[in-house]
């Protein structure tokens, strides 16, 4: 279907300046998009700052990509996700959880069999929940509601994926070839992940999900190193029967010593280019295909 719409997105959260990686990730998206949407993911409203949003607007529009006027911000949206966890808690799909990191690294090491046991860890590194607070009782839930200490809510892994009749894939987008090969999920990796935090009734994979669906997105390009939680954000499409979009990860730009480049450490953000006078060219240059001659590990 050659005159189908392509709805991509660039999707970053303000909390420090844009680097090359992050010039990298919007020129896919726009690239491949026959629309292109700009998503402010700022519902970390402690780390996230106005100068940065403002930074990324000037970013995007110096490396001259048009985006579509109506950017989303997702500190708007906190009632649509609210919305959505209402839903899965009317079918007990989440659950309460007020452990905190040292509960749980508590927790862990008394599970433990022998010291060499190791404990599993999700893929981005944190140790999966040891459901301190799945089973309990409801009278210990609701007391402890009602004593009104700060709590996340955690998916109950199992109970959700006993609602899949199919195993779960995704798509896995070439945009060479354009065509998708499917490929299966693989949620239990994340075992009970938060899906609103407690100081933020929201998380990164609830609120990305809503929002893609919100926003019509078709293909979702993003890093490789977000690969791994495609298998959540499917889980949770599925759950709230939402869309299931496209899915591309495209290499990751890479420092000069093979590390990802980072908002703290890459902390002057490509801007510093600019500012050096150096010329949009002399930039795409420094990237990696198909922008720019760089290899991955110029950066
Ligand atoms: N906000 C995320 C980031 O800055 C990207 C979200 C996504 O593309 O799914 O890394």
């Amino acid at each position: 279907m050659p005159n189908e719409s392509i709805i991509t997105r660039f999707a970053p959260s303000p909390t420090g300046w844009l680097h090359l990686g992050h010039a990298y990730a919007a020129l896919w998206a726009a690239r491949l998009g026959t629309q292109f949407h700009l998503r402010i993911e700022d519902i970390d409203s402690g780390r996230c700052r106005e100068h940065f949003t403002q930074g990324i607007y000037q970013d995007l529009a110096w490396l001259k990509l048009e985006w579509r006027p109506c950017v989303l911000h997702q500190s708007t949206r906190l009632e649509i996700y609210q919305q959505a966890l209402a839903d899965l808690r009317a079918r007990n799909l989440i659950y309460p959880c007020w452990a905190t990191r040292s509960d749980i690294a508590a927790a862990i090491s008394s599970k433990k069999n022998a010291p060499s046991k190791k404990w599993l860890h999700d893929p981005d590194g944190a140790p999966l929940y040891p459901h301190i607070y799945r089973d309990i009782t409801a009278q210990k839930r609701a007391d402890l509601l009602a004593a009104g200490g700060a709590y996340a809510w955690r998916l109950d892994m199992e109970a959700a994926l006993a609602t899949l009749t199919t195993p779960l894939t995704y798509q896995k987008y070439d945009p060479e070839t354009k065509t998708c090969t499917p490929t299966l999920c693989d949620p239990r990796l994340y075992g009970d992940v938060i899906i609103a935090r407690k100081e933020i009734p929201t998380s990164y994979h609830l609120s990305v999900v809503i929002d893609d669906a919100a926003t019509g997105i078709t293909h979702i390009t993003r890093g490789q190193d977000l690969e791994s939680a495609t298998s959540v954000h499917r889980l949770l499409q599925t759950l709230l029967g939402l869309p299931a979009p496209l899915y591309f990860h495209h290499p990751l730009v890479l420092d000069g010593a093979g590390r990802k480049l980072s908002k703290l450490v890459d902390d002057e953000g490509f801007r510093h280019y600019r500012q050096a006078g150096l010329s949009l060219e002399a930039v795409l240059a420094k990237l990696p295909p198909p922008f720019g001659k760089g290899a991955f590990g110029d950066a």
